[in-house]
């Protein structure tokens, strides 16, 4: 692998969202499977619910070294949550395109991230389960319209059949990358 730890950027990344909308498929997805194939450096904090991994992406020649943190349910404790949030430049908040209770719960990730993240956090929202077609009860524009009043981007994605996962990911990459010039 040569200088394939040399980076440019360093650049937290959080995956937040209620249980069982798919934020351990996306950490897969974005860090563990490159973890897997390539040997990258992944560290885990699997005994206090949060773990993270690390994987470098490049962005317009620049090597980031993109630091994603899950968490296994809600921390119990205000220290690990602050911890959680701590310097993050970008956040993907989940929610089930099949569970309307997990999109309207995104309200209180929301403030949960306004009340411990910095302010200038890039945040996504994500509707995730797109591959679930017909099982559908979140209709695309409610969400579009919640994310722009909320000042986040947004998209959908489907672990399962894996598509737009990775450029989810890249494009919060690339607006952090963008804000730090
Ligand atoms: P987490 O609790 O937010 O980490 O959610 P998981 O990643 O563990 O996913 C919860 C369940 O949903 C698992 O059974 C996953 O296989 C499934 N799942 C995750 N993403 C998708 C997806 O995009 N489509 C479908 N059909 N299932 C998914
Ligand atoms: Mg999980």
């Amino acid at each position: 692998m040569g200088d394939g730890n040399q980076y440019d950027h360093l650049f937290k990344v959080l995956l937040a969202g209620d249980a069982g909308v798919g934020k351990s498929a996306h950490f897969f997805t974005t860090v563990l499977s490159q973890f897997v194939r390539n040997g990258f450096d992944a560290e885990s904090r699997s005994t206090i619910g949060v773990e993270f991994a690390t994987r470098i992406v490049t962005v317009d020649d620049t090597r980031i070294k993109a630091q994603v943190w899950d968490t296994a349910g809600r921390p119990q404790y205000r220290a690990i949550t602050a911890a959680f949030y701590r310097g993050a430049l970008g956040a993907l908040l989940l929610y089930d395109v099949t569970n309307s209770l997990s999109f309207r719960n995104i309200k209180a990730w929301v403030k949960e991230l306004r009340e411990y993240a910095s302010p200038h956090i890039v945040a996504m929202l994500v509707g995730n389960k797109t591959d679930l077609g017909a099982l559908r009860v979140v209709p695309a524009e409610v969400a579009a319209e919640f994310a722009m009043e909320n000042g986040m981007m947004y998209t959908e994605t489907s672990a399962l059949d894996m598509s737009n996962v990775e450029s989810a990911f890249e494009s919060v990459l690339s607006v952090i990358y963008s804000m730090e010039l």
